[in-house]
């Protein structure tokens, strides 16, 4: 595996690719569930890329950036182990100068849910997205595609968009939420937990398994559906309950195969989202 720090050592590590290329993007602190997008990338490809970079401009004011975990040392290991052709860790000054033209997340679907929370936080994701997947598709590889998880089901739908917007050539490929045993799913933040609220956030799964019984009898009803859940999440502060279909609409009624049924919610000091495609 070859570590590149800087976009020059990036662009001629990839030049000497001939063949596919899977990229994984990331913010580190690195856990089975970005493992599991990095094995699905080593599986479909011929070569692997991975990036890890904690990006300022998606975090807002008095959010975590500067706590953000950070286990640079363990992460390069997982990386070799999984068999990454090249690791980019590349600074802040590298990926941003200082008057830059920005990308804004689209009107409707951009300013739902967590583009309401967490207000900006979309467009500095699009925008660190962007670069990267244009960092990668630079030397031509003859096959493209970039790997991101469901557990972020409102980035995924928006970089998709984003993609076929500015008519990027990659291929998106959606990977499936890892959870722990116990069904919390599995994120860099759940380090924050304390034993108690790493209890209480399992409502959120929870509160998602009784959306699927209720489905599962037939129970299609939105509102319905949403209190039934929220009952489950009585002990965390939730945020949103939310049923949309796979384009970001709110919807009144689960459309199968067209469903995703999402809760954001606070535990604790500590912010959670978890979901459901159905
Ligand atoms: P992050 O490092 O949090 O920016 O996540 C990098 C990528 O890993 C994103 O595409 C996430 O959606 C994905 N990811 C994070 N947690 C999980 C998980 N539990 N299961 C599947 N994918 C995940």
């Amino acid at each position: 595996m070859v570590i590149v720090k800087s976009i020059d050592e990036l662009l001629e590590a990839t030049s000497t690719f001939k063949g596919s290329v899977g990229f994984v993007p990331t913010m580190g602190a690195l856990h089975e569930g970005h493992l599991s997008l990095i094995k699905k990338a080593r599986k479909e490809n011929d070569f692997v890329v991975v990036s890890i970079f904690v990006n300022p401009t998606q975090f807002l004011e008095g959010e975590d950036l500067e706590a953000y975990p950070r286990k640079e040392e363990a992460d390069v290991k997982i990386c070799e182990l999984a068999g990454v052709d090249v690791l980019f860790m590349p600074t802040v000054d590298m990926m941003y100068e200082k008057d830059e033209l920005s990308i804004t997340a689209p009107a409707i679907r951009g300013f739902i849910l967590e583009g309401t929370k967490r207000a900006g936080h979309f467009d500095g994701m699009l925008q660190i997205v962007m670069k990267l997947l244009n960092l990668i598709a630079y030397n031509k590889p003859s096959t493209f595609r970039a790997y991101f998880g469901k557990k972020d089901a409102q980035q995924l739908v928006l970089i998709t968009q984003m993609v076929k917007n500015y008519f990027i050539n990659v291929d998106i490929v959606p990977c499936d939420i890892v959870r722990d045993k116990d069904g919390l799913a599995l994120s860099s933040r759940n380090v924050y937990l304390s034993k108690e609220d790493r209890v209480r956030a399992l409502s959120l799964s929870r509160s998602l398994k009784r959306a699927t019984e209720l489905v599962m009898q037939k129970e299609f009803n939105s509102s319905i559906i949403i209190a039934e859940m929220k009952k489950v999440l009585s002990k965390v502060e939730v945020e949103y309950v939310a049923l949309v279909n796979r384009e970001f609409e709110q919807i009144d009624r689960v459309e199968l195969s067209n469903t995703i049924i999402l809760v954001a919610a606070r535990v604790g000091t500590t912010r959670l989202i978890d979901n459901l495609w159905i």
